[in-house]
């Protein structure tokens, strides 16, 4: 028998992947964190571009600089953030971001705070890293509940916060109050906040976005072209901060990953410069969906927050529904995958079309009557 670390051996394989196995071959997935749309075909054509220009070596550890430059270029226009080149990392998708930050901050025994639920990431990574997964439970009203937090900051332990919003799997966006209020009580303790903003493009209802580096020094923002540009299999997403944690975590990505995928790296390079009008028509199309999703969830007497922002909803729907739900051939995702106080509810990606929406809702009808 293998021996394994206590550090691999404290974590699982995420909970959703099982939920595939129990659903038919006719199953309408909404089990997936991924875009169903297309990669748009400048991007495509960029990466074509660059296999035939033979941009196939290594490339810098931390990325080319073409592309740390348009992200930190990026950060100061559309979020407002003091970014030059030397402040960002490239890395592969968000993933990768979150596991560098995660690593060069994280000594053993130290705690990293999260919501529950919350995305399944944050904790494994923690654990990896040696630290502790240290859950904060979310407001009945799925929102960040502050003084529970500062709580968690007050102990010694505690080193990083991630901040998610837009959430997953709650699809709640905090309103900029609650955004600042998390930085200041973070920096007032040293905690450093990881503030995760893959699904910055997907806010609705007029709701605006704000990233939390605004706030304060003692932010690390990780994004990705992976759900803005529905390039998840891409994998290439950033980290920005100083330039002191950019230099630590850079040598996390040399010894794992040595560079990002190069014509990854062109492609993107390629979707944060040229045309953005794709995100403008998916984003419209989420939000016909929450609305297509929500009223029905609505009209079948099921308990549903309405969501601000990514393409997830978050009903009350206990485990027996769920899985009667899923043996209907709709795949849906227990809520405890994303903690334990995600117990009670499930998590539906509405990345997938109006017309499976529609035949979704009446498969889950006859489940529910
Ligand atoms: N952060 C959140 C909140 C996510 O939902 C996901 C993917 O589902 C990721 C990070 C990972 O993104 P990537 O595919 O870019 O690694």
């Amino acid at each position: 028998m293998t021996d394994f670390s206590e550090r691999v051996k404290s974590i699982d394989i995420s909970g959703i992947r099982k939920m595939f196995e129990a659903a038919g071959p006719n199953a309408i997935n909404m089990g997936l964190g991924q875009p169903d749309f297309d990669t748009p075909e400048n991007i495509k054509n960029a990466a074509i571009d660059a296999l035939k220009k033979g941009y196939t070596g290594y490339t810098n550890n931390a990325g080319i600089d073409e592309l740390r430059l348009a992200v930190a270029d990026k950060l100061k226009r559309e979020n407002g953030l003091n970014c030059g080149l030397k402040n960002v990392l490239i890395t592969a998708g968000g993933s990768g971001a979150l596991h560098a930050a995660i690593q060069c901050l994280i000594e053993d025994g130290e705690k990293v705070v999260f919501n529950n639920p919350g995305f399944v990431s944050y904790g494994s990574l923690a654990a990896l890293a040696g630290g502790k997964p240290d859950p904060v439970a979310l407001r009945p009203d799925l929102h960040l509940d502050i003084e529970a937090l500062k709580e968690h900051f007050a102990d010694k332990k505690t080193k990083v916060m991630v901040l998610n919003s837009p959430a997953n799997p709650t699809g709640m966006v905090e309103s900029q109050e609650t955004i600042r209020a998390v930085v200041e009580s973070a920096a007032d303790y040293g905690v450093t906040v990881i503030s995760d903003e893959v699904y910055e493009k997907f806010c609705y209802d007029g709701v605006g976005f704000v990233s939390a580096a605004k706030f304060g020094d003692n932010v690390i923002t990780v994004n990705a072209t992976s759900k803005t540009y529905a390039m998840t299999g891409w994998r290439i997403g950033y980290m920005a901060a100083s330039e002191e944690i950019i230099g630590e975590a850079v040598k996390v990505q040399q010894y794992s990953l040595a560079c990002p995928t190069s014509i990854a790296q062109y492609a993107a390079l390629e979707a944060y410069t040229g045309d953005q009008s794709s995100i403008g028509v998916m984003k419209k199309e989420y939000e016909a969906r929450r609305n297509l999703l929500i009223k029905g969830l609505h009209d079948l007497g099921i308990e549903v927050a309405m969501p601000q922002g990514a393409f997830y909803a978050f009903p009350k729907l206990d485990l027996d529904t769920i899985m009667k739900i899923v043996a209907a051939d709709v795949i849906i995702t227990p809520g405890k995958a994303f903690g334990s106080l995600g117990e009670g509810f499930a998590r539906m990606s509405y990345a997938t079309s109006q017309k499976n929406i529609i035949e979704a809702l009446k498969r889950i009808e006859k489940v529910v009557n």
